[in-house]
């Protein structure tokens, strides 16, 4: 949910970094988040009939909040220093750090197609559970209030895919600055952008936005020849997203290109 940058200017905590955030950087991240919104409607509102109930669904234009270092900090305490942008799983808002202009347009458009993305909340009892584009999540709330993760699938593939989406929204509204000033998920963009050149776009942007995974994971799971291969893929870009350097690390990118390959080869074989 979150999209970090590697080169943020550290600020110290002074008092002046505590000022409020500014008007012109507040109305660019809304600027942004309302434009790719419009270009949402405008791309998939008429042209698609199937995707029409996602637009029965109120869009809120303005579901998008910049924080200063202090408020941002003291929201979500665990964040590291990179971290300047988040889809909130618990509240559908997003929450964008003070950092330069570039970059808020840049997370403001990330985190807005992860809001566009975003399914219901279902709670039964103390768990709750939620898609949001490919991921699904799912946790409960222990008695002592800590919060337990029950199921995260898909989390860093649905990062790389929304970062695909990203680049291209940035690109229609003709933002390069935004687009160049930082590259966060750039292993999992290639390997969304991939998985698309097989499967195709429509059944990747279906399973984002609709929640309709089955005809995505059929289609994957088919042309693998296994049941699991789907879920072994998931964990794999996991394992790929979230290590260091390391033989394990390499190993699980190595399934990852012969899932591929595999995938490429029975496309082949079906065309020839
Ligand atoms: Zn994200």
């Amino acid at each position: 949910m979150s999209i970090f940058t590697k080169n943020v200017r550290e600020t110290k905590k002074t008092k002046d970094v505590s000022a409020s955030v500014t008007k012109e950087l507040k109305k660019s991240a809304e600027n942004a988040c309302i434009k790719t919104k419009e270009n949402f409607i405008k791309e998939h509102g008429t042209a698609q009939e199937a995707m029409e109930p996602r637009f029965r669904k109120e869009i809120h234009f303005k579901n998008l909040e910049v924080l200063d270092y202090d408020a941002y900090k003291a929201r979500f305490p665990g964040h590291p220093m990179a971290v300047i942008g988040n889809h909130s799983v618990e509240d559908g808002k997003s929450y964008l750090r003070e950092v330069e202009s570039d970059k808020v347009r840049q997370a403001a458009v990330h985190e807005t197609i992860h809001d566009l993305s975003y399914g219901e909340i279902r709670k039964n009892n103390d768990i709750t559970a939620v898609n949001t584009g490919l991921r699904e999540y799912k946790y409960q709330i222990l008695p002592d209030g800590r919060k337990k993760i029950l199921e995260d699938r898909a989390r860093a593939f649905n990062e790389g895919y929304t970062q695909l989406l990203t680049g291209r929204e940035l690109k229609r509204q003709g933002d390069s600055e935004a687009f160049t000033s930082f590259r966060p998920y750039s292993e999992t963009k290639r390997q969304a952008a991939q998985l698309e050149s097989i499967v195709g776009k429509e059944k990747m942007e279906r399973a984002y936005y609709l929640g309709e995974k089955k005809e995505l994971v059929h289609e994957f799971n088919r042309l693998n020849k296994s049941e699991c291969a789907w879920d072994n893929f998931c964990d794999d870009t996991e394992i790929y997203a979230n290590n260091p350097p390391s033989s394990f690390r390499a190993a699980a990118g190595t399934r990852i290109n012969e899932t591929f390959a595999r995938m490429q080869e029975a496309k082949t074989q079906e065309t020839r």
